[in-house]
Formats: C-alpha cells, sequence, structure tokens
C-alpha cells in the first residue's frame, strides 16, 4: 500500500491477486482495514494544507508529469491489467489512453478554475466568487476499469487542489499500485494520492464516520452505492456516484444498418460486455429486424473469445464464477421466457478460465432478466418494437438512466428521441461515447454528479461567496 509517500503493509495478513484466464496468482497486497484507512486520511489531511495552496501551474506540471510517465509506461501497465482483469492486451493499453487522457484533460483544467464578480445591491459592497477545493477526498473504485476508474477520480480531485485516499477493487488492485508508483516518480508529493488495500467494509466505514474526508467518488454497484450514500450522510459529505447501467440499444428503421452493428459489437462485447454502459438490451424496429439479426449474427461469428495475452482475442475471461453464473441464469431466463439462440449461448472453461461465448437472443420479451437487470456479459438479447413512441416508453422503462443509443439517419427523429430518453450519455450513431473532454454519468439510480470535461472537476470543488464591504 501507499500512504504518505511510503510503502507499506507487509507486516499485515496478505490476499491474492489471481489471472482470471488462468487463476494463476501474480502477487499478493496487504489486508488493509480500519487503521490504514485512517492513516491515509491523516497523511492527506496534512498534505491537503501545502497541496492545495500550491499554484495551479505547478500542480498542473506534476500531473503533466505523472502523464508522461503513464504514457511511457502503457504497456507494462496494459500487461498488469491483462493479467488481473482479463481483458484482451489491446483493450488494456486502449484504456490505459483513455485513463490517461483524464489526467493530461485535468492537468490543463487546472489553470482554468475561475471565478466571478457579480453586480452587488449596495454601492459599498462588491460580490466575489472563488472556487476551493473540498478537501479530502475518498475514492473506492470496481474492478472493470483498473486504470481509467482511478484517473478520472484522482485527476480533477488533484487538479482542483484536493488530496485524495483511494480503494481499489480487490481484484484489480496491481494497477492501481502502479499507476501509485508513477505518481511518485513524478514527483507527486507524499500524501497527495494514497492507495490502501484491504477490507472494503472497514475501509469504506472508517473513511465515512471521518469528518476530515469530505467528498466521496464511487464507482461501483447500484447496492453499494447507496449504502455509502447513506453512511455520507453522517457528517454529510459531497457525494458523487457511477452505478450500474441498463443500456438500451434502439435501431430505427432508417439507420445506416452495417454501421449500427459494427457499433454494437464494441457497445456490448467490449470488457465481454462488463461495463456499465454497455449495450443490455437491443431494440430494432420491426421492418428490419431480420436483415440487422442476420448482419449482426455474422460479426459475433467472427469474434475470438480466450485469454487476454493471445494475438486477436475479442473476449476474455469473465471476471469471476458468480460474473459468469449471473450470465447463465439471465440466459437460462430468456431460453425459458422463448428466447431464440442465434449464436452462442454456452459457457466454457479453459485453463482455469470463466468463459461465455458472445450471444445473441432474438425474440427478447420485456419480462426477461436480461431486459431488466444488469447482465454484465456478452450476451445481447434483441427485440422489436413497431413505433418511435413505443420504443422511447419501453427504453425509459428502467430504473437505471446511464447510457442509451440511438441508430437513425434522421437527424431529427434522432434528435427527438435522443432528448427523450431518460439517460445522461446517448450515443446517436456512436456506440462507444466515453472521452476525457465529456460529462460522464447517469439519472436516477445510476448515479449522481458527472465524471470528465469542465463539469468534472466541480464535483471537487466547493463555491465560496465573499461579500466585500468597501
Ligand atoms: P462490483 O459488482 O463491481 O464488484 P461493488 O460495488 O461490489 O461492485 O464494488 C465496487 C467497489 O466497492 C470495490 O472497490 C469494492 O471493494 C467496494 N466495496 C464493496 N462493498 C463496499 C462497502 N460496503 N463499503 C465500501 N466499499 C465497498
Amino acid at each position: 500500500m501507499y500512504i504518505d509517500g511510503q510503502w507499506q503493509g507487509s507486516e499485515l495478513s496478505q490476499f491474492e491477486i489471481t489471472n482470471p484466464a488462468t487463476k494463476q496468482v501474480l502477487g499478493s497486497v496487504p489486508e488493509g482495514g480500519k487503521k490504514q484507512a485512517e492513516q491515509a486520511v491523516e497523511a492527506a489531511h496534512k498534505t491537503f494544507e501545502s497541496w492545495s495552496k500550491l499554484p495551479a501551474q505547478d500542480r498542473s506540471r506534476l500531473l503533466a508529469d505523472w502523464h508522461r510517465l503513464i504514457d511511457e509506461n502503457k504497456e507494462e501497465i496494459g500487461k498488469i491489467m491483462t493479467l488481473e482483469q482479463g481483458k484482451p492486451l489491446q483493450e488494456a493499453i486502449g484504456e490505459v489512453n483513455y485513463a490517461n487522457g483524464f489526467i493530461s484533460w485535468y492537468a490543463e483544467e487546472a489553470k482554468r478554475i475561475y471565478g466571478e464578480t457579480i453586480p452587488a445591491s449596495h454601492t459599498n459592497k462588491r460580490i466575489f466568487v472563488q472556487k476551493q477545493p473540498v478537501g479530502v477526498v475518498a475514492a473506492i473504485t470496481p474492478w472493470n476499469f483498473p486504470a481509467a476508474m482511478i484517473t478520472r477520480k484522482v485527476g480533477p480531485a488533484l487538479a482542483a487542489g484536493c488530496t485524495v485516499v483511494v480503494k481499489p477493487a480487490e481484484e484489480t488492485p496491481l494497477t492501481a499500485l502502479k499507476l501509485a508508483e508513477l505518481a511518485e516518480e513524478a514527483g507527486i508529493p507524499a500524501g497527495v494520492i494514497n492507495v490502501i488495500t484491504g477490507n472494503p467494509q472497514a475501509i469504506g466505514e472508517a473513511w465515512l464516520q471521518d469528518e476530515r474526508v469530505r467528498k466521496i467518488t464511487f464507482t461501483g454497484s447500484t447496492e453499494v452505492g447507496k449504502q455509502l450514500m447513506e453512511g455520507a450522510a453522517q457528517t454529510v459529505k459531497k457525494v458523487s456516484l457511477e452505478l450500474g447501467g441498463h443500456a438500451p440499444f434502439i435501431v430505427m428503421e432508417d439507420a445506416d444498418i452495417d454501421h449500427a452493428v459494427a457499433q454494437l459489437i464494441g457497445s456490448k462485447f467490449r470488457n465481454a460486455g462488463q461495463t456499465c454502459i454497455c449495450t443490455n438490451r437491443v431494440y430494432v424496429q420491426a421492418s428490419i429486424v431480420e436483415t440487422f439479426s442476420e448482419k449482426f449474427e455474422a460479426a459475433v461469428l467472427q469474434l475470438k473469445t480466450g485469454d487476454g495475452l493471445e494475438k486477436n482475442v475479442d473476449l476474455g475471461p469473465l471476471i469471476n464464477k458468480q460474473a459468469l453464473e449471473k450470465v447463465q441464469d439471465h440466459m437460462d431466463d430468456a431460453v425459458a421466457k422463448g428466447g431464440n439462440i442465434l449464436a452462442g449461448g454456452n459457457s466454457f472453461e479453459k485453463n482455469q478460465g470463466l468463459y461465455f461465448e458472445p450471444t445473441i437472443v432474438t425474440e427478447a420479451s420485456d419480462d426477461m432478466l436480461c431486459m431488466n437487470e444488469e447482465t454484465f456479459g456478452p450476451i445481447a438479447p434483441i427485440a422489436s418494437f413497431q413505433t418511435e413512441e413505443e420504443v422511447i416508453g419501453r427504453a425509459n422503462n428502467s430504473p437505471f438512466g446511464l447510457a442509451a443509443y440511438v441508430f437513425s439517419e434522421n437527424i431529427g427523429k434522432a434528435v427527438r428521441v435522443s432528448e427523450a430518453l431518460e439517460y445522461g450519455i446517448v450515443g446517436v450513431n456512436d456506440g462507444l461515447p466515453s472521452v476525457p473532454q465529456a460529462p460522464f454519468g447517469g439519472m436516477k439510480e445510476s448515479g449522481l454528479g458527472r465524471e470528465g470535461g469542465h463539469h468534472g472537476i466541480e464535483e471537487y470543488l466547493e463555491v465560496k461567496y465573499i461579500s466585500l464591504g468597501i
């Protein structure tokens, strides 16, 4: 673990990190708990004083140095990620580039935290508005994006002048620790970034109770997000949550079908379907559903599933047994409710890795589990619809509201549908919308707040109003 610029924790009991493709042990990390969580906050709190007062240019330069080192080490970080998480190596290196994009974006944005002056009500007064960093930030991150979920929290937090305590997922701490090592090498001062590993409940509880922690930023399940939000109420911390999704992918009859198919492949099967903005359900207008399904089937049959370190692999293993069981449950339920398997449909084990074939289920109905609950795996259920109004209603009939996709060559229709969708992100003729400069986040139970872009840094800033009598 990395606390206050020191690598520590070897005296604690350790837990093993395994490769999901082979179950081989890659290494072990300390089982930290309440004590280490408090130590990390102590370090971050002590350092906040100096870090928040550093001129923005200096914070920016340090972030730029960190960015450069991540870029120079992207192959190594990508390999660590494939080993501990399973995604194919090229995809992992792609994630490192994406993750690093948040560091460079916020290195620049650090210099643009502008205030305001507002006309006063009295001639002898002036109104100034300043932005100030919130203080110590606690970041809790998931296993599906071991690098990007960290940089898109830590990048804006550091740029704003906050210090951070980070707890990566138990499955993927090695990528996080490598990033911390490079931050140290970049000269980011001790205590600014602290990364601890260990018991999620104990660490989470310590941070929630600690009044020095002024902000919790979390990406993960809706269930844990709700618990953290409730816990944060004890000391009224600011909260940002990126939770589950259930993305609808809508194909109107005037869509460019080949383009829609290619985008669906990326949106559905990236990270073997294990992302919160992965398409979960596909709605195709009835007049084109057969043509669309045939073309989609042909594309899916080209995909290769295997160990992410092998060449030309498109889908790696699922993260663990529970993940596989959930996908299998959704599959069995879809078949029991009249779904037709057009491609895939099977799980398999190879070298102890657990895989699920990229799968298409046609004749999907709205009562299937996969049409309502987050599958987090490579199943694409296709349902047909008749009218625009109908598909908007069905797409919005969900407690989730993270990402949605709509494909149409009619610009008026595309704008109308995208405006009617109750989702924080809408890809119009675009299945891969995430970029560092755009606001990412969900409506309804998919979360609170936005990450990325100039919106993302606001989450780490307080607004201070100074009323000046002259
Ligand atoms: P996932 O289904 O992606 O594993 P989780 O919400 O369980 O989603 O995990 C996301 C992150 O939240 C991980 O870092 C995990 O260790 C952490 N976590 C899980 N339970 C808690 C908790 N009770 N308090 C704080 N963090 C938790």
